[in-house]
């Protein structure tokens, strides 16, 4: 029923987008391993083919060495299909949360998901397509124009990085930052500042600076392997995630006043069988949180 679908939706949304197949998965001997079927439902790993006129024929011809399809339907709030544009995503996703920002609560959007699915794609994009942030920013301004009669709306920002368990501002020069839990104002990271930009083109100067001091510049294409190198070193130091920075600061977005969206990042291709499984399945649990 509608009212059900509110309880269990309204607290933490997940979709899920699919990238297109990239040059080296196109080219190489991989198949797709991501179905989707429609806006809320995908399969993983299916197990029929098109099926079609041959359909006897495979089934004759079938491999009998070929391991077993896994064949896993999961349900999402949205799905997004290759196809989908990054105006879809953000109408889907943060569009919906804009008002309960504006009306007081702890509004979150993480994306998740393996080195290459799509990440900083969704969320920054290009100047030629720009991503989420991008698009929230200007629909913010929009709002907040619309109903400045009625409300003085005071905006500010900070920007931070989570890496290998030190927080930095990206805001400006700063050294590792600690975090502390205060009674009133809730987790604080402490020294990290706040900027008051007075417009949205600020706010996505301030977005676009900050991504330059990441450790990883997102717009990086030679990045990839010395990220893989900062997972391997993250690994191994073993921090166990109930207890890590980021699952402190984020907190407070899964607390009770909030609206939490998280996108799931996977590519279609059996070249990353394994993160997109593990992606799926982790984006799977999040829908109980
Ligand atoms: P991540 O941030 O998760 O490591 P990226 O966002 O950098 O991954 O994506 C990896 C590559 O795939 C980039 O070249 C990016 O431009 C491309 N890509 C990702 N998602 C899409 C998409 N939806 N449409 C087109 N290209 C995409």
């Amino acid at each position: 029923s509608a009212a059900r679908e509110e309880d269990v939706c309204s607290h933490v949304k997940v979709v899920v987008r699919v990238r297109p197949e990239s040059q080296k998965e196109k080219e190489g001997n991989f198949s797709k391993v991501v179905h989707v079927v429609d806006q809320h439902i995908l399969v993983f790993d299916p197990k029929e083919e098109e099926v079609g006129f041959f359909h006897r024929k495979k089934l004759v011809h079938r491999d009998i060495n070929k391991r077993v399809k896994k064949d896993l339907k999961f349900v999402f709030d949205a799905v997004f299909a290759e196809s989908s544009s990054q105006v879809e995503v953000f109408e889907h996703t943060t569009k919906s949360v804009l008002d309960g920002f504006l009306n007081g609560y702890n509004c979150t959007v993480l994306a998740y998901g393996a080195t290459g699915a799509g990440k900083t794609h969704t969320m920054l994009g290009s100047p030629e397509d720009p991503g989420v942030m991008y698009l929230t920013m200007m629909a913010l301004y929009n709002c907040m124009d619309q109903i400045k009669e009625d409300k003085i709306c005071n905006v500010a920002v900070s920007y931070l990085e989570v890496y290998n368990e030190q927080i930095r501002d990206l805001l400006v020069n700063s050294g590792p930052l600690a975090v502390r839990e205060d009674t009133q104002k809730g987790v604080v990271v402490q020294g990290l500042t706040l900027h008051q930009p007075k417009s949205a083109e600020e706010i996505l100067q301030m977005l676009d600076y900050g991504n330059k001091n990441r450790t990883q510049h997102p717009t990086d294409v030679n990045a990839s392997s010395s990220r893989s190198h900062a997972v391997f070193q993250s690994k191994k130091q073993h921090i166990p995630y109930r207890n890590s920075k980021l699952t402190r600061l984020l907190k407070d977005s899964l607390g009770g006043n909030c609206r939490t969206i998280m996108i799931a990042a996977v590519s279609p291709s059996s070249m990353f069988y394994d993160d997109t499984y593990n992606t799926l399945k982790y984006a799977n649990r999040a829908k109980d949180i």
